[in-house]
């Protein structure tokens, strides 16, 4: 595999910590987004508890904290993002609801039953899609909701090198049709599903790595490791904007049979 085409997944984790967690967000999405998916999910109240599974340094848990009641659990591999996402809560006073802890999605630490709403954006992929909504779908109470993005096919068919950029980086991407009757199959209602706008890739998420990436070729000037990791960034960006009619995100939002 050429360098270009190397999976993000295969970098040092320190230096994708690093580049990643000057950015409010580590994925695909934005504050106006994940408001209008909570607009789908009723009966919360100050009682609830939510999780907020893979969920970086926190810039979704805290425009979901600023729109619902309850408790906010936010869990990462990573401790950097932990850190950041706890020093965040306190800076924006909402330390009381909201709470970081390091964890892993595959081994959450929850009761059965004891969550009223599980949130993942730009994350479940790290388990695959049909994985997490089975696995997860314990901790859930009946009646609650799940709420994820999940990379997407918009077409049935589509052109060789998108087809193979995405077999290499997740081969579980999949239309929109399939996705929604897994999410059936795993036991929820399928609530709604809706595209994420194309500012969700470029103004949220591209264009402020832009800057991220200039510095970190300045700080690490002559580093091999980073510039193939900055080149490999700005192929994915090049390879959104050739194909983005094909593919997206997409929310997904379940309630619990
Ligand atoms: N939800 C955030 C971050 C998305 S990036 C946002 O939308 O901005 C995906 C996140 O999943 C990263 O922070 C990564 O550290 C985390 N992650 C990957 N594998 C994980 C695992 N097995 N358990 C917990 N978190 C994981």
């Amino acid at each position: 595999m050429s360098n270009k085409n190397k999976s993000i997944h295969e970098f040092d984790i320190n230096l994708i910590c690093e580049y990643f967690s000057s950015t409010e967000r580590q994925g695909p999405g934005s504050p106006e987004v994940t408001v209008k998916a909570l607009g789908f999910i009723d009966h919360l109240t100050n009682e609830s508890r939510i999780a907020d599974i893979g969920c970086g340094t926190g810039g979704q848990t805290r425009v979901l904290a600023q729109h619902t009641p309850g408790q906010i659990t936010g869990i990462d591999q990573f401790p950097s993002f932990i850190d950041l996402f706890n020093r965040k809560a306190g800076e924006q006073n909402l330390q009381n609801r909201i709470a970081g802890i390091v964890g892993s999605m595959d081994n959450l630490p929850f009761q059965p039953e004891e969550l009223d709403l599980i949130w993942s954006e730009g994350a479940i992929y790290n388990i695959g899609f049909e994985r997490g909504l089975n696995e997860w779908r314990k901790f859930l109470k009946t009646g609650g909701y799940i709420a994820v993005t999940e990379a997407s096919w918009f077409t049935e068919e589509r052109p060789a090198e998108i087809e193979e950029f995405w077999q290499d980086a997740y081969p579980e991407i999949d239309t929109i049709p399939i996705k929604v009757a897994q999410m059936q199959k795993a036991g929820y209602i399928p609530v709604a599903t809706f595209i994420l706008p194309e500012n969700c890739w470029t103004e949220h998420f591209y264009v402020p790595l832009v800057t991220v990436q200039e510095a970190f070729l300045r700080k690490y000037a002559g580093n091999k490791t980073v510039e193939e990791l900055i080149a490999n960034q700005r192929h994915e960006v090049q390879i959104y904007n050739r194909y983005k009619e094909y593919y997206g995100y997409v929310f997904y939002i379940g309630r619990k049979i």
